[in-house]
């Protein structure tokens, strides 16, 4: 899976990998986790995501359909 910031900073937030790991180090765990199925949609809805609500400065965790289940809900407020 092509880990780019967008990936990176979101998978990193809802607990998907390691948030020590590089972008780098994040290819193989996530493309792993997706599976060969799930990885173009993973690496699509993690980038619309952090567009769209996960920004990188401030997320909008208020109004996150994940935020249930996210371990950094609330940690940018
Ligand atoms: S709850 Fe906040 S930190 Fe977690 S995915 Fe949503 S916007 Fe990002």
């Amino acid at each position: 899976m092509p880990v780019d910031t967008h990936v990176h900073r979101v998978a990193g937030r809802l607990g998907l990998i390691d948030a020590e790991l590089s972008a780098e180090q994040a290819h193989r765990p996530l493309t792993e986790l997706a599976g060969p199925e799930n990885v173009y949609a993973l690496h699509i809805n993690l980038v619309r995501h952090g567009r769209r609500i996960c920004h990188a400065r401030r997320p909008q965790c208020g109004r996150c359909p994940l935020a249930v289940i996210c371990p950094s809900a609330g940690l940018f407020s």
